[in-house]
């Protein structure tokens, strides 16, 4: 029988989700706080109609939901880039995408690099994900690749991203990014080929959400829900436009809005959800029990290339950054209007990094960024953005697939589909696809 079906946020998981409960007949009502649809996969314009991705993304070819969406919503949007892959360590960039990367990685000792390079093979390999999933990655390939390869390689690239969680992350976390997204296709098996969607990513999420309007679902931007009740139906008392952008202490502009809804759907993180409705106890520690790592994102724009790499990482405890992403490295460059950097960092909530305005965060990262490039100038950045999404990583942890919460809360009628769900893969806009499809398919079932 045909329900409303609410559904708070307008991310990739809720806009699938949404279209595909449409599709069945539901009457779909989306909430998004925002003043438009995509979440972290939103994209802003340039000028002239030239749009780029708030945080740096592409698709690997194993996204298989992702391919589908974009072959059937947008034919031949999606395409095709050779990616370069690098590590920045004893200040240069070293290539790391073949095998061959691997052997010429010189501030390795040689019997180091075969050692990680036969660790990685003997993982990608395995298919016994969770018995992985009750090892440490950190504390496996200090045994499988040794103390070198761990201090020179992967302690940089998991505490980058995890810090201090990074020693209790799963090996099973670590598996799956290489053997379920990475895929090296072309001569000699030398080639990454990486999809961009002409357009942006952006460009997927407004294709989601006029199908859902055709369809005649509704999208409600710059709503922020506030508490969900229930009184018969579930109500959704929304502030009204703004209130999620405006500064304490300023006047709503206009009033806020009851929704009402037979079932409603969390997209949200898990942080957000847990104060959105009165939650069982036992659900609620389970919702408290996730954290995740910020994202801090400061996008430049160039006037020429900064290197020949598309991503660099960091292996150097000097730099103050995770990452370098050169998107015009990946995707052809007279698409853009100049050259477009990425630097990229994750901390926890409440890090320094996560409260610095824009100006701070370059003026902190330029000097880095002339040691690893000396031709750089500051005078080569024309205009530059900061973004930070609190809720950008969950953090695994061993033991990680008894956390993972199901779709339908004990509360009937109240469900959560969001990327803590996402699990052994690595959270990602095709995992959050798939998500907002199964947990789609969940709340038709249960009528
Ligand atoms: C730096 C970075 C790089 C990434 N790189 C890639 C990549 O290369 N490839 C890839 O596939 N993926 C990448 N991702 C991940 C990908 O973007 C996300 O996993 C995916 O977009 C998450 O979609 P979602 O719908 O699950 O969550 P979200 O996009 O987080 O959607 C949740 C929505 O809920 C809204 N919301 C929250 N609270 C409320 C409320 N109270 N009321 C109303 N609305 C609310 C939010 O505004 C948001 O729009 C990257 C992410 C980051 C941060």
């Amino acid at each position: 029988m045909p329900r409303q079906v609410a559904i708070v946020g307008a991310g990739v998981a809720g806009l699938v989700a949404g279209r595909e409960l449409a599709r069945r007949g539901h009457h779909v009502t989306l909430y998004e706080r925002w003043p438009d649809v995509a979440g972290q996969a939103s994209a802003f314009d340039l000028g002239g109609g030239v749009w780029i991705d708030r945080y740096y993304h592409h698709l690997f070819q194993s996204d298989s939901d992702m391919i589908a969406l974009h072959d059937e919503l947008l034919p031949g949007e999606l395409e095709w880039h050779t990616s370069s892959v690098g590590i920045w360590a004893r200040g240069r960039v070293w290539p790391f995408v073949s095998p061959m990367d691997l052997l010429r990685y010189r501030p390795l000792p040689l019997v180091d690099r075969l050692r990680l390079g036969y660790s990685v093979l003997r993982l990608t390999a395995r298919t016994d994900w969770e018995r992985m999933d009750d090892i440490g990655a950190l504390d496996w390939l200090r045994r499988a690749s040794g103390e070198r390869a761990l201090a020179s390689v992967w302690t940089p690239l998991m505490l980058g991203k995890f810090g201090a969680d990074s020693e209790r992350v799963p090996l099973a976390w670590l598996w799956s990014k290489f053997r379920l997204r990475r895929k090296l296709r072309g001569s000699g098996a030398t080639k990454e080929q990486l999809g961009y969607p002409r357009g942006s990513f952006g460009a997927i999420c407004q294709a989601l959400a006029a199908e859902i309007r055709k369809l005649g679902g509704e999208i409600v931007v710059d709503r922020e829900v506030l508490h969900v009740t229930e009184d018969g139906p579930f109500v959704l008392h929304c502030a009204g436009p703004g209130a999620y952008r405006r500064r304490a202490g300023e006047a709503p502009a206009e009033p806020a809005l009851d929704g009402r809804a037979d079932a409603v759907l969390f997209t949200t993180p898990t942080f957000i959800t847990r104060r959105l409705a009165d939650w069982p106890t036992d659900w609620a520690r389970r919702l408290d029990d996730w954290t995740y790592e910020t994202a801090v994102v400061l996008l430049l724009e160039l006037r020429r290339p900064f290197s020949s790499t598309y991503w660099t990482n960091i292996a150097d405890s000097k730099v103050p950054f995770l990452g370098l992403v050169e998107h015009t490295n990946l995707v052809p460059p007279e698409r853009y209007p100049a050259r477009y950097l990425y630097v990229s960092n994750y901390v926890a909530g409440g890090h320094p990094l996560t409260r610095m305005n824009t100006e701070d965060l370059l003026h902190h990262y330029l000097a880095a960024l002339g040691q690893m490039n000396p031709r750089f100038d500051r005078n080569d950045v024309m205009r530059y953005w900061s973004f930070r999404e609190e809720a950008a990583q969950p953090v695994p942890r061993i033991g990680n697939r008894h956390r993972v919460m199901p779709f339908a809360s004990p509360r009937r009628g109240l469900y959560v589909g969001n990327t803590t769900q996402i699990y052994p893969e690595d959270r990602g806009t095709n995992y959050s696809a798939r998500l907002g499809r199964e947990v789609a398919e969940k709340i038709a079932a249960d009528g």
